[in-house]
């Protein structure tokens, strides 16, 4: 039996609780890994809390990354003992997750732990990390680079947007972080944001155009906010946006645009081809410094993970959120 957080549904409210699963009911899938660590991220915390249609299915094993070693295998490209990390497809919606000792997935969804990451390190990045590292390359590739000017994160002492300022910082951008919590101003000036602004300078409804500031922005948020920050991109700038956190609506006109041709990048993590998440991976073994590690993450136990979804949609979390689940297995 191993242990795991099972959502289930009854008259027409889920619930979550720790419980045990055995082999049999784990679901389809031709790898079966003993999952090390695993991570709280906001769709985790949306799934748990039942606050977001997040499970397309129940019961559901939630928990979209995990880290592990592989311990059966009939899939050609892994085999027993490959140390593995896996980041969406699906998991902890459709397909059981990583909140839970044992996962079986398909194979193709695997990459392999990134050197030099042990795989506490793997889940100290998780989705939010290797969507942080997604945003980044596609300002890269819409031409961003450091020296354009300055660059907004939006949620930036959240789990993607404390990735984003550290890595972007380390790669010569001049970072503004934007965040609700002043508190966390010291630590997002260790990550290496050159300046800290209040969220609730962009919060508010504001003109279509207004002055131009930013050269590019990786925001988390959504609704308001990215309006916000659209109006005050400078000409040619690049948004690359990937949550959700303010909001699902976009309250925005066409004017930057037109007038100033700027380019809202969409960014998606859970079905973005292999290629580009081996690429993302690779940066971020070169672009992400380790000693952001310690702070960047908290660490919850795996009966704790519950209790916590309710902190982290509550923006009380700083960083990111790991679950050991075998920590011993980095050690093997
Ligand atoms: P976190 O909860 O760690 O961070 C979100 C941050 O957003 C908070 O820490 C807070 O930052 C800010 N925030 C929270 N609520 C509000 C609000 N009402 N208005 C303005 N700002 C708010 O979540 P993650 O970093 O893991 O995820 C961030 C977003 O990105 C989520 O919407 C998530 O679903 C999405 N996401 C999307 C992915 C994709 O593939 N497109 C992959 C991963 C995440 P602060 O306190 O600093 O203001």
């Amino acid at each position: 039996m191993y242990d795991a957080i099972l959502i289930e549904k009854s008259a027409g409210t889920s619930h979550a609780r720790l419980t045990q699963i055995d082999d049999a009911q784990l679901p389809s899938g031709n790898v079966t890994i003993r999952v090390a660590y695993s991570t709280l991220n906001y769709k985790d915390a949306l799934a748990i809390t039942g606050k977001g249609p997040v499970v397309r299915n129940f019961p559901m094993v939630p928990g979209i990354d995990f880290a592990g070693v592989v311990e059966a295998s009939e899939n050609p490209d892994w085999k027993p003992g490959d140390r593995v990390v896996l980041n969406g497809w699906g998991v902890g919606e459709t397909h059981w997750g990583g909140l839970a000792a044992r996962a079986r997935v398909k194979g193709e969804w695997l990459v392999p732990l990134q050197a030099p990451f042990t795989m506490r390190q793997a889940a100290t990045i998780g989705t939010a990390g290797y969507t942080a590292m997604l945003c980044v390359l596609a300002l890269e590739r819409h031409g961003v680079h450091p020296g354009a000017g300055e660059v907004l994160v939006t949620g930036a002492a959240g789990g993607v947007g404390s990735v984003a300022v550290a890595i972007l910082s380390k790669l010569g951008y001049s970072v503004v972080a934007a965040t609700g919590r002043p508190a966390e101003a010291e630590y997002l000036t260790r990550l290496g944001a050159r300046e800290v602004m209040d969220r609730a300078t962009f919060v508010e409804p504001g003109k279509p155009l207004a002055r131009e500031r930013w050269a590019g922005a990786v925001d988390v948020v959504g609704g308001q906010v990215l309006a916000n920050v659209c109006a005050a991109m400078r000409y040619r700038g690049v948004v690359a946006a990937c949550g959700l956190a303010g909001g699902m609506a976009l309250p925005i006109t066409v004017a930057p645009f037109i007038l100033r041709g700027i380019t809202l990048a969409g960014i998606d993590s859970v079905m973005c081809p292999k290629a580009e998440r081996l690429e993302a991976w690779a940066r971020l073994a070169r672009d992400l410094d380790v000693h952001h590690f310690a702070e960047l993450t908290e660490e919850v136990a795996l009966a704790d993970a519950i209790a916590t979804a309710d902190r982290l949609l509550a923006g009380q979390v700083r960083g990111r959120i790991v679950v050991p689940v075998a920590p011993e297995l980095d050690g093997e």
